[in-house]
C-alpha cells in the first residue's frame, strides 16, 4: 500500500511515524508513507497555499489549486494502482474500525490535511473521494487525524503484526457467544504478572490453564464491558 499525505506542516509526522510497528512496517515494505509539503505544487514563487474567504470571515483557506496539483501529480505516479483520495475534516464521516478495515484493502491512499479555516469548498465537491473525522471537535489541522488514520489502518495490513489474531479479537470486532452476535464489542480485561499485587488479585479463571473456561470467560467480559461502558454498540 502506497499512503500519501499532503499537509503544510510536514515535519509534524516525523516521530509518529519513525517508531515501533509503523516503522516496521515501512522497513518491511509492507506499506510506504510519503509526506508532502503542499508548497510543492504551487505557481508563485512566494508559495502561497491559503487566501482570505470570499465573502469575508476569520482566518484563511487553503487554496484549490495546489490541492489539485498535488492529487494529479500523486496520482500520475501510480497509476497502476486504485486511489482514493480522502480530505480530513471535522464535517466528513465518523472515522471508526470498519472504515479503517475497509482502508487498509487499498492499494494507494492520499490524505489531505487541512489547516486555518480550511480548505476551499472546491476541493470537496470535485477532488476528493470522501472527507472523514476523526470525532466531533475541531482540531487546529488534519495532520493529527491524519496520523489516527494511518497509524489504524496500516496495522491492519496482514503481516504487520506478527500475530494475526491480534487484530481479529479485540475492542471493536465480532463477538459471538452462542447464538448471539454482536458487530462490535469492547475487549475482555486481561492481566499479567504478579498474580497478587497489593491484595488486587487476577482472576482464578485465568491461572487454571483450562481454555475452554478461559475463553467462555472472556466472552462474557467483553459483553459485560460493552454493556457497561459503550452500551450504544449493542443497540447497533
Ligand atoms: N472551519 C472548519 C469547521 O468549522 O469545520 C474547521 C477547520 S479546522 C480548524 C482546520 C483543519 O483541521 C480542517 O480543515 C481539517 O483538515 C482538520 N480537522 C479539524 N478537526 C478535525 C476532525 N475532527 N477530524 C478530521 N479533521 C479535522
Amino acid at each position: 500500500m502506497v499512503i500519501n499525505i499532503l499537509t503544510l506542516f510536514p515535519e509534524m509526522f516525523r516521530g509518529p511515524f519513525d517508531q515501533s510497528i509503523i516503522k516496521r512496517a515501512q522497513d518491511r515494505k509492507l506499506v510506504q508513507i510519503k509526506t508532502h509539503d503542499l508548497r510543492k505544487w504551487t505557481i508563485d514563487k512566494h508559495g502561497t497555499v491559503d487566501d482570505k474567504p470570499y465573502g469575508g470571515g476569520a482566518g484563511m483557506l487553503m487554496m484549490v489549486e495546489p490541492i489539485y496539483r498535488a492529487i494529479t501529480d500523486l496520482k500520475s505516479k501510480v497509476q497502476n494502482l486504485t486511489s482514493k483520495v480522502i480530505l480530513l475534516d471535522p464535517g466528513g464521516q465518523p472515522f471508526n474500525q470498519l472504515k479503517a478495515q475497509e482502508l487498509s484493502k487499498m492499494e494507494h491512499l492520499i490524505l489531505i490535511a487541512g489547516h486555518y479555516e480550511g480548505v476551499d469548498a472546491r476541493v470537496k465537491e470535485h477532488l476528493i473521494d470522501e472527507e472523514i473525522s476523526i470525532g466531533d471537535y475541531v482540531l487546529t489541522g488534519g495532520e493529527l487525524p491524519a496520523m489516527v488514520i494511518v497509524d489504524t489502518v496500516v496495522r491492519l495490513i496482514p503481516g504487520v503484526l506478527e500475530k494475526s489474531t491480534a487484530t481479529q479479537i479485540e475492542s471493536f470486532s465480532p463477538l459471538e457467544i452462542g447464538n448471539w452476535k454482536l458487530e462490535n464489542s469492547l475487549e475482555y480485561p486481561q492481566y499479567t504478572r504478579p498474580e497478587n499485587f497489593k491484595g488486587w488479585k487476577v482472576p482464578k479463571v485465568l491461572l487454571g490453564g483450562n481454555h475452554k473456561e478461559i475463553e467462555k470467560w472472556r466472552k462474557e467480559q467483553s459483553l459485560e464491558h460493552t454493556q457497561k461502558h459503550r452500551p450504544d454498540l449493542l443497540k447497533k
